[in-house]
């Protein structure tokens, strides 16, 4: 498992607005697709292509198109936010979902929803959810994932905690995780510190 903290100028000055508590609800929606932008191309970088024949106007050339089938599974529901910027990049994008909800008190996960696409095997699949806290929902996402036949998973996160970041490490082999930000750590509540407040409570106005 590898991570991948996503490093540009214009990245940061998303973050920071991202992270800024008077920021409005339609902001942070068009704030969270154009973060999501550079990190799907980041996500995305080492995916095969194939030679195909191409004309121009002006003469016969050859380009190259994507080669592999790949998968985007939003966690419900922060993850939503990151999906349109995922199927506007990469071009016949699957889509499937996870509905995961942390439970206030314990902050564990429970999956209360599951569809994704067949033969997850031959696709590079790709998990969206923008706060990788403690990491368990993420975890058991991936773990669903590999259940249904993944061999490829790469987590897109926004912000990543050491927490989360290390207990997907032990519980999963071979993720590998993209985000923005790496953290300080957890507070009492399981919120990431300097982090950004409930993701989807910003991205929904709840
Ligand atoms: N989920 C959030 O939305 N924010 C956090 O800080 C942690 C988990």
């Amino acid at each position: 498992m590898s991570l991948h903290i996503v490093d540009h100028p214009l990245l940061h000055d998303i973050m920071t607005r991202l992270r800024d508590r008077q920021t409005p609800s339609d902001d942070y929606r068009a704030l969270t697709y154009r973060i999501s932008t550079f990190l799907v191309a980041e996500a995305t970088r080492d995916l095969p292509t194939r030679d195909v024949p191409v004309s121009t106007p002006l003469e016969d050339t050859t380009g190259r198109r994507l080669a592999s089938r790949v998968v985007a599974v939003p966690v419900l529901r922060a993850g939503i936010g990151m999906l349109q910027a995922f199927v506007d990049l990469v071009p016949g994008t699957e889509v499937g979902y996870f509905g995961l909800e942390r439970n206030e008190e314990t902050a564990v996960a429970r999956c209360y929803y599951e569809k994704v696409p067949r033969d997850l095997g031959g696709a590079v699949v790709y998990l969206l959810d923008p706060m990788l806290a403690t990491g368990g929902s993420a975890a058991m996402a991936v773990e669903g994932l590999l259940e249904r036949g993944a061999k490829d998973v790469r987590l897109v996160a926004i912000v990543a905690a050491p927490e989360g970041v290390d207990l997907l490490l032990k519980r999963t082999n071979g993720t590998t995780i993209y985000a923005a930000a790496l953290d300080r750590g957890l507070n009492e509540k399981k919120y990431i510190l300097p982090g950004l407040g409930d993701f989807g409570d910003r991205l929904y106005g709840t």
